[in-house]
């Protein structure tokens, strides 16, 4: 790869991370039968130290410069402690409908993460919900941009109800100054990501992930076709790269980075602009530096 890349959608489990899962036996049998379902393969968590030198060997294997790793909760110990190498960028997350919410962002963002996540779909909560406004003030007033998933998602207490990003328009308008990365290219709602992006140009897409709910279509389209499509509605500065790698032993997930580099290179998608969607556009909405 001629230019620096920036994976802008991975997450980051150790074993600390994972006790505070807490679940009861009924919910682990459901996660399990949920991950055989889907084939999702097995995982190992180790304590941070360990899990920050496997990740810094993957990313010196494969030459990338940059990860922005997700968390679920927000006050993530393990995740404050392992951007301190600048190599790993963070986002926090909360539950934004509750009072707290404005304050824990700040807090995250004061101690070195740099965006937010939102599930509305695995919190089952409605994004355009005016509780939930103070936390979108606050990310304006922060400067930082909120990654969200919409759609399909494997996690079994999801709610799909929340899952229409079309639901993200009103907020989207209100507050023109948020980035608004919609993971997966909206994760099955190809159609309504799309036209949510017609309407705001605040809207992103992430590439990340095998992006398998396009199986679940009602119609034939390929990774290439939904590439095509959506350079031609947000151009590449609206695409960021990902991969969603999480666990070891899979580690970095470079099958993706191959994948996408081919079908960018089959649409003739020039070098200049496929750095811009593999790193430069992350940088940017992040103030870092991209090297
Ligand atoms: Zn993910």
């Amino acid at each position: 790869m001629s230019f620096p890349i920036i994976d802008g959608h991975m997450h980051l489990a150790t074993d600390s991370m994972a006790k505070k899962w807490a679940r009861s036996e009924q919910e682990e049998s459901i996660i399990r039968k949920r991950r055989e379902h889907f084939k999702i393969p097995g995982y190992e968590l180790y304590p941070l130290q360990k899990t920050a030198e496997l990740w810094k060997a993957e990313f010196d294997k494969y030459n990338i410069s940059k990860g922005v790793f997700l968390t679920y909760e927000p006050h993530n110990e393990d995740l404050l402690s392992f951007v301190k190498d600048s190599q790993f960028i963070g986002f926090t997350s909360v539950d934004p409908t509750i009072e707290h919410a404005p304050a824990m962002v700040e807090e995250d963002i004061k101690a070195g993460l740099k965006g937010l996540k939102l599930y509305p779909v695995n919190r089952g909560f409605s994004v355009s919900d005016k509780r939930c406004y103070p936390v979108y003030e606050t990310a304006q007033t922060l400067g930082i941009p909120i990654t969200l998933h919409f759609g399909v998602s494997i996690g079994y207490f999801s709610d799909l109800r929340y899952g229409n990003p079309i639901d993200l328009h009103p907020v989207a308008r209100d507050f023109p100054d948020i980035t608004f990365i919609l993971a997966h290219f909206g994760c099955g709602f190809l159609r309504e990501s799309l036209f949510l992006s017609y309407q705001c140009q605040n809207i992103y897409f992430d590439t990340s992930s095998s992006n398998r709910w396009i199986e679940y279509l009602p119609y034939e389209i390929t990774l290439r076709e939904v590439f095509k499509k959506c350079l031609k509605v947000l151009g590449p500065d609206r695409l960021i790269f990902g991969t969603d790698s999480n666990f070891f032993p899979r580690g970095y997930r470079y099958n993706i980075v191959e994948e996408q580099k081919l079908i960018l290179d089959s649409l003739q998608v020039k070098e200049k602009e496929q750095a811009k969607i593999f790193g430069e556009n992350m940088a940017r909405l992040l103030n870092v530096r991209l090297d």
